[in-house]
């Protein structure tokens, strides 16, 4: 069966007008999957009961369905998802006093192995598809009804400009006007930083926020933090960089995850400063929200002082407030909390 939340509006159109039915059905069709958001073709009410049965024979309307969810103090919600094969993905809603970021995964695990993040201690498994990217939007909708999403992140499980094509797809289809119609510069594109993809997001989505998962202002500590720094060094990701602001005129995000004694000296912070001097940039200062691995997050001081170095020097610098810490809502944590069993096993037993 078809994914229906792969397709276009253009391409479901085609599908239905060569099962005979009116080209404006497809309009209808996109109206109830991202206004209405129902979840059945037997709630189209305005189709044909005849077109209603074939078309729920030949698509699919629901690629994952929700093992778990928690809600943090703070608002913080984050959905646990079994997709169709059984592998598990997370999607995240996080509330700020003035907009509401769905955060959305692109792969099933990452093959980056950045040894600070849960994602990437539990190895990878597969590209998401496109209905599968395009419906974590919808179901987290879904659940926050009446409100929406103000914008999109795709800084859940996964690297997506490893799985670019989809992500871009899955974007157009929910900027599309007759469906969801979420802006363009609503979705921001986080990476590790693989120049030749960086490259293809200024050609092709232009408007799309791009942030980058720096950690380290120099090649050695960063290719410990981020394994795929020894193939695309900081000389190669700034000259990227450098290319991407030219051609779109916007300005970027570097993520920077503070962990103890590793990244988080005064000298870090001037090396940073120095670095990204050139860029219309601003940092976000994350400190590291602890997992399996032995890397500590830094004192309160120690962030402060970062910060502030940061500031004194020009950087336009925040500490990003914490979310969803009681929910372990940093990236992959609570996969792998299900994936080692317990709860997991509890639950579907
Ligand atoms: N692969 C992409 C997107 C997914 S990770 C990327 O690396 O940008 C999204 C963000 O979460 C990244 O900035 C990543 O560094 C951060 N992150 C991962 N594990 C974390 C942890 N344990 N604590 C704090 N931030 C973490």
């Amino acid at each position: 069966m078809m994914d229906i939340y792969s397709l276009s509006l253009e391409e479901l159109t085609e599908i239905l007008v060569d099962k005979d039915l009116e080209r404006y059905r497809g309009d209808q069709v996109f109206d109830w999957l991202y206004k209405k958001q129902v979840r059945t073709f037997d709630d189209m009410t305005n189709l044909p009961k005849q077109a209603r049965k074939e078309l729920s024979v030949s698509f699919s309307m629901s690629p994952m369905k929700e093992l778990a969810r928690e809600v943090s103090e703070d608002g913080t919600e984050k959905s646990l998802y079994m997709l169709e094969d059984g592998h598990l993905i997370e999607s995240v809603i996080i509330r700020h006093p003035d907009r509401t970021t769905l955060c959305i995964s692109t792969q099933v695990g990452c093959p980056m192995k950045c040894p600070f993040c849960a994602t990437g201690q539990s190895g990878y498994v597969r590209d998401l598809t496109i209905g599968e990217i395009v419906f974590q939007a919808v179901e987290l909708e879904r659940s926050m009804e009446p409100t929406v999403g103000t914008n999109i992140v795709f800084m859940g499980m996964g690297e997506p400009l490893l799985n670019l094509e989809n992500v871009l797809k899955a974007i157009s289809i929910l900027n599309s006007p007759k469906g969801r119609a979420m802006g363009v510069r609503r979705f921001t594109i986080s990476t590790l930083g693989i120049p030749d993809g960086i490259r293809a997001i200024a050609e092709r989505a232009p408007a799309v926020k791009l942030s980058i998962s720096l950690h380290s202002p120099n090649d050695t500590m960063r290719s410990k933090l981020v394994p795929l720094n020894k193939t695309y060094g900081l000389k190669e990701l700034f000259a990227a960089l450098e290319d991407y602001v030219e051609r779109t005129g916007n300005r970027l995000t570097f993520e920077y995850v503070l962990m103890d004694g590793m990244n988080d000296s005064v000298k870090d912070a001037r090396d940073l400063s120095e670095l990204i001097a050139g860029l219309p940039a601003y940092v976000n200062i994350i400190p590291l929200n602890p997992t399996q691995s032995l890397i500590r997050r830094p004192s309160d001081e120690k962030v402060v002082e970062f910060c502030e170095e940061l500031h004194e020097r020009g950087v336009e610098a925040f500490v990003r407030i914490e979310k969803g810490k009681d929910i372990e809502a940093a990236c992959g944590q609570l996969r792998l909390r299900y994936l080692e069993g317990g709860e997991f096993d509890k639950k579907n037993r």
